[in-house]
């Protein structure tokens, strides 16, 4: 099965993503993940993609295109995988379609997470991740269950992105409304869209999107 999850920062993608994937037996391929594992090695990609993630602005295109070209075709995505903030932009997505079409693939979903910008700001704010696997957490929503410990990995290296800052927070809004709101469109116009209302408790956001996958 491949699965593509659309939607603004902080709408729970990711984390919703987290607890599918094992079901489904399928990787989860989160770009932003993947340029913050660059950044931490600092790879070449991850010297290129930091100044723009700092500012809350978009990695080009041609680099993103070219990092899930290549993930893509590793072992562990032979039975599928769920793209988790790519595409982000048209031309992303227009290359993805491109790719997929020359390895004889097709996308099955785009789940489209809705979240206002109140209750997205919000997220973002108050959110925690585990600088060890990657886990989210909100400081009163979702806080850890022991304080300063991860849940998932028991790393005590729980911390802030740089880019939940408030100010970033508004540039990677209005980025996602300018370049990226207009994939849904693309989406649409090829009926793989489903949207999820990703507002509120997590089970209940989590069975939805059970429901919606298998609709
Ligand atoms: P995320 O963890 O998905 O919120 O991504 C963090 C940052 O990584 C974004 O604000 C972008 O700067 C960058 N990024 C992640 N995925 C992409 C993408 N598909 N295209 C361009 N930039 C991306």
């Amino acid at each position: 099965m491949i699965l593509l999850f659309f939607g603004p920062p902080g709408a729970g993608k990711g984390t919703q993503a987290k607890a599918i994937i094992e079901d489904l037996q399928i990787p989860q391929l989160a770009t932003g993940d993947m340029l913050r594992v660059a950044i931490k090695k600092q790879t070449e990609l991850g010297l290129k993609a930091q100044k723009f993630m700092d500012a809350g602005n978009l990695v080009p295109d041609a680099l993103m295109v070219s990092l899930i070209q290549e993930r893509i075709q590793q072992e562990d995505c032979k039975n599928g995988f769920l793209l988790d903030g790519f595409p982000r932009t048209v031309p992303q997505a227009e290359a993805l379609s491109s790719m997929l079409e020359s390895f004889g693939l097709k996308i099955d979903h785009v789940v489209s997470f809705k979240v206002d910008r109140e209750e997205l700001i919000e997220r973002l704010s108050g959110r925690i991740i585990c600088g060890n696997c990657g886990a989210s957490f909100h400081e009163t929503n979702r806080p850890p269950k022991k304080e300063g410990i991860c849940d998932d990995c028991g790393s005590e290296n729980l911390k802030r992105r740089p880019d939940d800052q408030r100010d970033v927070v508004g540039t990677r809004l209005d980025t996602f409304n300018r370049e990226t709101a207009p994939v849904e469109g693309y989406y649409l116009e090829r009926g793989l869209l489903r949207e999820l209302d990703a507002k509120g408790d997590f089970e209940e956001i989590q069975n939805s999107l059970k429901a919606t996958i298998k609709a």
